[in-house]
């Protein structure tokens, strides 16, 4: 089996992207998790660029790596200056990496009009700051950059800047696309004549901006590189870098070349959203394998097809990339989605064909008002359990009344204003009716007290509940406050969570209604008797 060396620059090149900044305790927690996902190499960053930077190859040089090994990053000597007086190139020497990126220029246009030098004067920069670190015993690897562009424009003097890296003794040369413009034809094209015109192996480095970083870069494998650069997520300038998790997955299960092991392969969900935690970047949903939709199933002929084979609507299996496989509940779907959930939760319902029907026309009707339960598994589970005959819930409720207040509160000489909420509730157990009160500092945290101290009386084993999180949507917001309003709230009894919904065009009912589906949840899955 062909092997490919992984290079991630999620540290350099994924910093680059708007919204993103490391702290340097970011930077040495990310670089454990790519140790753990089998990357090979880890760019941790510049050193000569900024002071993180350098602290972080400080601090790297601590952190027992299994596997990885960090590198370290700079840009060949300027132009007109000796190469030993260069900071950035003795920034890099002090590093403590024995092995650097260099990137330098292949690109005639950037070579006269950003450098504002000579052809020769870039080619001797390339010879020159090589050469220097092989004598300081490091290992080089050169990124040629804007390679694909330099060749487009000056065929010979992009061959010509590659050959002078090997020549100065580059044991990696990486063929960057750092526009993000080429396509996988003329990458293969310029990768094959690259490979016959140097004998040192090579590598790709692919932008996204024309949406085929992942697609490059795979064809550059197909015409020979052995290491291929990118990042987790596709974080990186302008629209990304190519994509790793999808780069990973592709060549280990796509093409049959092992990069990392089984075990790892099976890691890359949780690593995706574990840099995306860290980046404080919203994860990507609809992100190919390792997304939370990638295998879900919405569609009711969809879910009826893969609870008789999995594979009939989906590429692989999803925990090969430890993803899984989901089948929403919405008004789109079938049948089979509400008796697949059904059995996923584990519940007996034997729903015969009409009882499904009219669940089914209860979601449509539900969704219209605002409801959704594709995040609310605890609100969906009792909506089947209410449309089964005899079903008898743990209690009613009959009514509730909030009051919010801004009071002056002046006890013993202080001063200020503030809101104040007190809540009445009604609610009805086995026939018996009982009105309670809560103070709150909100309106809904006086409602869940009010609503409990209600319940406690029946039900003491209610208070291990707590609100963990508590979610406002509006939908249909070009009503403006006329707008119907969802409230989503997870709770937890320490042991699991469970979500639940509501939806009203008063947030205070929105959140009465998840609240007490929370409740009412909790006390079908412990009743005891
Ligand atoms: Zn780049």
């Amino acid at each position: 089996m062909a092997e490919v060396i992984l290079y991630d620059t999620t540290l350099r090149d994924g910093a680059q992207m708007e919204g993103i900044g490391y702290s340097v305790e970011d930077k040495l927690r990310i670089t454990r998790k790519l140790d753990e996902l089998g990357i090979h190499y880890v760019e941790g960053g510049w050193p000569g660029s900024n002071p993180k930077d350098a602290e972080y190859f400080q601090r790297v040089k601590g952190l027992p790596l299994g596997h990885a090994r960090v590198v370290a990053f700079s840009s060949t000597r300027r132009a007109n200056m000796k190469v030993e007086d260069d900071p950035n190139v003795l920034a890099l020497r002090d590093a403590g990496t024995e092995i650097v990126t260099l990137v330098g220029k292949s690109w005639d246009l950037h070579v006269n009009h950003i450098l504002e030098t000579t052809l020769e004067e870039n080619l001797a920069m390339i010879t020159d700051s090589i050469s220097y670190l092989k004598a300081q015993g490091k290992t080089v690897f050169y990124d040629a950059e804007h390679l694909f562009d330099g060749f487009k424009a000056n065929p010979e003097y992009a061959i010509a800047t590659v050959k002078a890296a090997a020549a100065a003794g580059a044991s990696c040369i990486i063929l960057c696309d750092t526009n993000g413009g080429a396509i996988p034809s003329d990458v293969a094209f310029v990768v094959r004549r690259m490979q016959a015109a140097v004998n040192v192996p090579l590598g790709i480095h692919a932008h996204n901006d024309g949406e085929l970083a992942v697609a490059n870069s795979l064809a550059a494998v197909q015409a020979g590189v052995v290491q291929v650069q990118g990042t987790i997520n596709g974080y990186g300038e302008r629209c990304g870098n190519a994509n790793l998790c999808s780069l990973i997955a592709n060549l280990k299960l796509k093409l049959g070349i092992h990069c990392v092991s089984d075990a790892q392969l099976a890691q890359l969900t949780e690593v995706s959203r574990y840099v995306s935690e860290i980046a404080n970047m919203v994860p990507n949903g609809y992100q190919p394998y390792v997304g939370a939709s990638a295998f879900t199933h919405k569609a009711g002929l969809h879910a009826s097809a893969i609870a008789k084979v999995e594979e009939s609507y989906q590429h692989i299996p999803p925990e090969t990339v430890g993803n899984i496989k989901r089948v929403l509940v919405s008004e789109l779907a079938g049948r089979s989605n509400i008796l697949y959930k059904a059995r996923e939760m584990g519940l007996d319902l034997p729903l015969q064909g009409d009882e499904a029907r009219q669940i089914l026309e209860l979601i449509k009707e539900k969704e219209s008002q605002g409801f959704q339960y594709e995040g609310a598994e605890a609100s969906f589970e009792l909506l089947l359990r209410r449309g089964r005959a005899g079903y008898q819930p743990p209690f009613e409720l009959v009514d509730f009344l909030v009051v919010v207040e801004k009071r002056r509160r002046l006890p013993q000489g202080a001063s200020g204003e503030e809101a104040l909420a007190e809540a009445t509730v009604k609610v009805r157990v086995d026939g018996e009716t009982v009105l309670t009160a809560a103070e709150g500092n909100g309106p809904v945290n006086a409602l869940d007290d009010a609503l409990r101290k209600g319940l406690l009386q029946f039900y003491p084993q209610l208070s291990v509940i707590k609100l963990v999180d508590y979610k406002v949507r509006i939908i249909d917001e070009a009503s403006g406050t006329g707008a119907k309003v969802r409230v989503l709230i997870e709770s937890t009894d320490g042991q699991s969570r469970w979500r639940t919904v509501g939806s009203s065009t008063n947030i205070i009912e929105a959140s009465w209604l998840a609240l007490a589906d929370s409740l009412e949840y909790w006390l079908l899955r412990h009743r005891t008797g």
